[in-house]
């Protein structure tokens, strides 16, 4: 019996009779992060980093009931050890640890390895399976550098000032929008942010 299977509702940890980012209302969700298709609703009981429980709760309502670990805190489920770390994606992302008599398995969830200078950076752990997420590392995707697109932003934004133009950029409310609010240059002028 493998550590981690997929089934028709998520990933799933028989051992522990838990899911990974569970898409079907389940009994038990260990869940990445916050972005919807990660979090979802109808849960009897939510697992997550420390940091992705308010970001979860926000999004989710404040009824739900959740229970966070900070990264690197273990903890037992019917005697599978499991923790959260770093996945570098959004504040809170977490990759998650999967330890049982001494096989590791680790689910990615989604995950970015530059640093964004917000999100926590991703991880490197030790596993003899790692399960990925990579929509976007498929060789078909070449993203610039995110300093290359910062500073591409900047000079829009200087020019656009310059011209007496205000600038709006729209980005996805939860991880984009930070990042970019977080990463350009302030000094340029005034910021604002409207959510909708
Ligand atoms: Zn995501």
């Amino acid at each position: 019996m493998p550590l981690l299977e997929f089934t028709n509702k998520g990933i799933y940890c028989e051992q522990a009779q838990v899911f990974i980012d569970p898409w079907r209302p389940v009994q038990k969700a260990l869940i990445t992060h916050g972005h919807s298709d990660h979090a979802t609703s109808g849960h009897r009981q939510y697992i997550a980093s420390a940091l992705s429980v308010p970001i979860i709760k926000y999004r989710l309502g404040s009824h739900i009931q959740i229970q966070g670990y900070p990264y690197g805190e273990t903890f037992f489920i019917n005697g599978v050890k499991f923790s959260f770390h770093p996945a570098g994606h959004i504040v809170g992302s977490a990759q998650i640890r999967v330890e049982y008599k001494g096989e590791v398995w680790v689910a990615s969830g989604d995950y970015k390895r530059a640093n964004d200078g917000l999100s926590t950076p991703f991880e490197v752990i030790k596993c003899h399976t790692f399960i990925t997420e990579s929509t976007f590392g498929l060789p078909a995707f070449t993203w610039k550098s995110q300093q290359e697109i910062i500073s591409e932003i900047n000079d829009w934004w200087q020019k656009n000032k310059d011209e007496g133009k205000i600038s709006v950029i729209g980005a996805y409310a939860l991880g984009k929008a930070q990042r970019i609010i977080n990463n350009v240059d302030g000094s340029i002028g005034r910021i604002s942010h409207m959510a909708r």
